[in-house]
């Protein structure tokens, strides 16, 4: 038994040699002389067995003993305790875990005869730990091979050397188990598909804590070369020279992968049909402003701006030149955006003629995009020379909503439609203000119109002739609360846009026909109520319920109405003609409709409005034209109002012309209702 190594521990030498000489044939003999040395030789060198003596300075037996028994690495080593003869310390030494005691003074047969024992059933039970752990094994491997799975242990490096593999493994690579020792075993990671092959070792080489579990879905290929997607689970269970352990368990999961994929592809193709426009294939409304938002959080670094551009009458091309036509407008426009801006912005059609941009900052780039645009629209579009106008937002706060700041490009578009210098704006300061303003008339139109802050003015319109006041047009005022008197030039096109006009000129006609005795007055019809159902039935529905005649009711109606939609326009003025209403165009000679609108429509009065001339012309070329106006419309039986008169030149000049009418400050200001009736009252007594 020489194998075994023997610690003896007594303060008396002499016990030491007794205990020696017995036990040197057999054992290799360490000796401590208390508890403090022995349990150091115990920390630094293997022990089979300890006999312990039990009174001992220093540290005595049973405290050796306890820490002995409360040693992870030391429990498990028999201790054997030698007692005085006649002593209780026996039972208290087995109770504390010694595994047996000797009497001093000690019989050699005695002594030796219980040592052998306690080691051999020491040895004995050691054997049958082992005996059982190496069946668990097997058991565990028995296991491990029966689940579908692949289960094996790694140790990563620069490769994945395989510490233990089980048949499942083996199954899902396709190859025997000697096969994968040959192929596999030293690299694992040669299974790994190249696009994936990175990603997954640089995941498995991130030493982390224990502990740490990797998850991943990636492809491998099999050994017939076949690809496969795999689930991996490792836990890092453990570092081996600074080599982290895994333990690795692997499904084939190709199936499911390739539902998914499948799925993934169909969602793809359904959110591009949801983000695409299907006629330009360029991105729509919701495309634009999702991938907008996405595009400015990345290219943090620099300026960015919408633009929105605007096809002239589109409308009307549409309409004459038919769809095929329109379409290949809008084409040509997406397939310029793709040429100039692929890659270094985004850009879609939000709807018909509407496209929008986001692009960098930058003016000549911005410049280029605009003269590209306008260059492709007329080499699509050639019978006319038609012109694109653009919108343009400087992005401040790249975290406003997208659709936000297509509205503020539109206000600035809407500022140059149908200028003939310019075909672009930037949205300013100055249009900034107005948005907020309008924010604000938003909020308090309807408030103000049930508390009374709409008032009536009316501006007298006399005889050239008599300079007696023959009639009137409403004109309104807004009394604000806090802003005092606000100019309908502030808030009128803004109540053109939001539709609230609708409401406004109700309330204005219904004021008026209340008044309406002798003296015709006219009023101001908005474009947008030309397409407000029954618009037409509602006047004449006015008129009767307050028995006035519709002729007292007089209709202006600007000529940028008849661009909208002139077949519309001219079947409700055809209709309200018939039924006995004087129809009046208004600001004629300021648009380039004038002349077709005279053409067509059914008028009874012309306005001619003298702020629409320069002023500085010698009286020239444009007194000739205004004279021929009056003459023009006297020859088709239609009256003149000029407005805006604010000299007795002017008055002087336009009665010789022949111009029958005349409104204006050299007259009188637009006044309140009541005034206006006294005046009226007066001029008739006079
Ligand atoms: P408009 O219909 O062309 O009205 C004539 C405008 O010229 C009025 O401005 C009037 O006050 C102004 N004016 C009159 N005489 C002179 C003059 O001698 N010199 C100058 N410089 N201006 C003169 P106002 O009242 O500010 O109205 C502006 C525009 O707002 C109107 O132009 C009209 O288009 C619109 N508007 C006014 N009231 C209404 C309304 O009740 N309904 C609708 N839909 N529009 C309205
Ligand atoms: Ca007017
Ligand atoms: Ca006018």
């Amino acid at each position: 038994m020489a194998e075994h190594t023997m610690l003896l521990v007594d303060d008396v030498d002499m016990n030491l040699e007794i205990l020696e000489t017995i036990f040197e044939e057999h054992f290799r003999i360490l000796k401590a002389h208390n508890g403090i040395e022995a349990l150091d030789i115990l920390k630094h060198d293997k022990v089979d067995i300890v006999i312990l003596d039990i009174v001992m300075p220093v540290m005595d037996g049973f405290e050796t003993l306890e820490r002995i028994r409360s040693d992870k690495a030391l429990m498990d080593i028999p201790v054997v305790v030698s007692t005085a003869e006649g002593g209780e310390n026996e039972e208290r030494a087995l109770i504390d875990g010694a595994d047996d005691f000797i009497v001093k003074p000690y019989s050699p047969v005695v002594v030796y005869k219980r040592v052998e024992n306690i080691l051999v059933k020491h040895v004995l039970e050691q054997q049958k730990l082992r005996d059982a752990l190496v069946e668990s094994k097997e058991e565990y491997n028995s296991l491990a091979d029966s689940v579908s799975g692949g289960i094996s242990v790694w140790k990563v490096t620069d490769k994945v050397e395989v510490l233990y593999f089980n048949d499942g493994l083996c199954e899902i690579i396709g190859c025997t188990r000697d096969e994968f020792s040959a192929l596999y075993k030293d690299d694992l990671s040669r299974i790994l598909h190249p696009d994936d092959y990175k990603n997954v070792m640089d995941k498995l080489r991130r030493t982390k804590e224990l502990g740490y579990k990797i998850n991943s879905v990636h492809r491998i290929r099999k050994k017939n070369g076949e690809v496969i997607w795999v689930n991996l689970t490792a836990v890092l269970y453990k570092i081996e020279d600074g080599a982290p352990i895994y333990r690795a368990v692997e499904v084939d999961v190709t199936e499911s992968k390739n539902n998914e994929l499948l799925i993934e592809q169909q969602n793809q193709e359904l959110s591009h049909a949801l983000e695409y426009d299907s006629l330009t294939d360029i991105y729509n409304w919701r495309g634009f402003c999702n991938r907008t938002a996405i595009f400015l959080q990345e290219h943090d670094y620099r300026d960015y701006v919408i633009m929105k551009l605007d096809i002239e009458r589109f409308k009307v091309i549409n309409e004459l030149y038919g769809m095929a036509i329109g379409d290949k407008i809008l084409c040509a426009v997406a397939e310029c955006m793709e040429k100039c801006l692929k890659g270094a912005a985004v850009y879609g059609r939000l709807d018909a003629d509407n496209f929008a941009i986001c692009m960098p900052d930058d003016k000549t780039y911005i410049a280029d995009v605009r003269e590209a645009i306008q260059s492709s629209v007329r080499a699509a579009f050639i019978y006319h020379n038609t012109k694109v106008y653009f919108g343009i937002y400087p992005i401040t706060d790249k975290n406003m909503p997208v659709d936000l700041m297509c509205d503020r490009a539109t206000l600035a578009l809407e500022t140059v439609k149908g200028q003939y210098s310019r075909n672009y704006a930037v949205f300013d300061e100055k249009l900034h203000q107005k948005v907020l303003l309008e924010q604000e008339f938003n909020n308090e139109m309807d408030w103000a119109l049930k508390t009374g802050q709409f008032h009536v003015y009316i501006q007298p319109v006399v005889s050239l002739d008599t300079g007696k006041i023959v009639s009137g047009e409403a004109l309104i005022r807004w009394f604000h609360p806090e802003k005092g008197i606000i100019s309908p030039g502030d808030f009128i096109p803004f109540f053109e846009r939001n539709g609230f006009i609708v409401k406004l000129d109700a309330y204005i006609r219904e004021e008026v026909v209340k008044i309406l005795e002798k003296t015709p007055v006219s009023v101001n019809i908005s474009r947008l109520e030309f397409y407000a159902p029954e618009f037409s039935k509602n006047l004449i529905a006015l008129v009767e319920k307050h028995h006035v005649d519709p002729s007292l009711l007089r209709l202006e109606i600007t000529e940028s109405a008849y661009m909208d939609d002139p077949e519309q326009l001219l079947r409700e003025m055809d209709i309200l003609r018939r039924s006995g209403f004087k129809i009046l165009i208004d600001d004629f000679g300021s648009g380039y409709s004038s002349l077709n609108m005279l053409k067509d429509a059914s008028a009874d009065i012309i306005k001619l409005d003298m702020k629409f001339l320069s002023g500085n012309d010698s009286y020239g070329r444009e007194k000739n034209i205004l004279a021929s106006m009056v003459r023009m419309a006297r020859e088709i039986g239609m009256e003149t109002v000029a407005e805006g008169i604010e000299t007795e030149e002017q008055a002087a000049f336009l009665k010789k012309m022949g111009c029958e009418y005349g409104q204006g400050y050299y007259y009188a200001k637009p006044m309140p209702l009541e005034e206006f009736l006294k005046k009226v009252e007066d001029t008739r007594l006079n």
